[in-house]
């Protein structure tokens, strides 16, 4: 692989990642909506794969946008070519979906499948949202708006179909997997998996609206960032502080008794 010399480079790293990501969700997508039972899902994914394919060929103007303006300087073209040339595979996306395929090849009720399939589906979502949040950011930096602004409508519906899944996981199909003959804990009405991740998810996109435009992180940094008593990661650093506190009294107290 060619040196990547500046942030101008790593976009391009980044966009040549997010293409072979699309093209390999492409090919997945098919088979979880095969194996899903819940027709609400099914229509998901199937929705999914529609978006899917546009946001390729989105990707594709953001790779002719990238190569404008380049085309003059020859060590750039030979590098772009490199870059672009197809060759390299995301190999966060293609561990994402041997996860789910193996997932999806254990024996299972069918309404447990359809929880697995969503779990599977959204892990593909989040590192999706990583991959277009970073490079929106750097697109940003660089000062390439049409580029940036290409970004964030996937971006924005990678958020979208992310919300629709946990919406589905939470209202109906977590709901169905957990069986007649369990009762719900205390507190948790809809079952567990995916809440969490709506309080991220819905987190950032506020967070996008003020114009930061945070990278890949910020979908963890928005939990932190939050001001919600309840979430877990406040309660943590609340944890944390409390933890500090005592420390500090310990070693007084030791250097008083000496
Ligand atoms: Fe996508
Ligand atoms: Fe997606």
């Amino acid at each position: 692989m060619a040196t990547l010399l500046n942030l101008r480079d790593l976009l391009q790293h980044e966009i040549e990642d997010l293409y072979s990501a699309e093209e390999q969700i492409i090919e997945a997508l098919p088979k979880m909506v095969e194996k899903a039972s819940d027709r609400e899902l099914k229509a998901a994914l199937t929705e999914h794969l529609k978006v899917t394919k546009q946001q390729k060929v989105r990707l594709d103007k953001v790779q002719q946008l990238l190569k404008k303006g380049t085309e003059e300087d020859t060590a750039q073209k030979g590098f772009l070519e490199r870059m672009f040339g197809g060759s390299t595979k995301c190999k966060g996306t293609e561990g994402l979906i041997k996860e789910g395929e193996k997932m999806m090849g254990e024996e299972m009720d069918s309404k447990v499948m359809d929880a697995a399939i969503i779990a599977s589906a959204q892990k593909i979502e989040h590192y999706e949202i990583s991959g277009y949040g970073t490079a929106r950011a750097y697109a940003t930096q660089l000062g390439l708006t049409e580029v940036a602004g290409l970004l964030e409508t996937t971006l924005n519906e990678e958020y979208k179909s992310d919300d629709a899944l946990t919406t589905l996981a939470l209202g109906k199909v977590n709901v169905e997997a957990q069986g007649k003959g369990s009762k719900a804990p205390k507190g948790i009405t809809n079952g567990g998996g995916g809440f969490g991740i709506r309080a991220e998810t819905t987190t950032k996109r506020e967070n996008d609206k003020t114009g930061k435009g945070l990278p890949s992180s910020s979908s963890r940094t928005g939990a932190k960032s939050s001001t919600s008593k309840k979430t877990p990661a406040k309660n943590l650093s609340v944890k944390k502080g409390a933890a500090k506190k005592a420390a500090s009294k310990k070693s007084a107290k030791k250097k008083a008794s000496r």
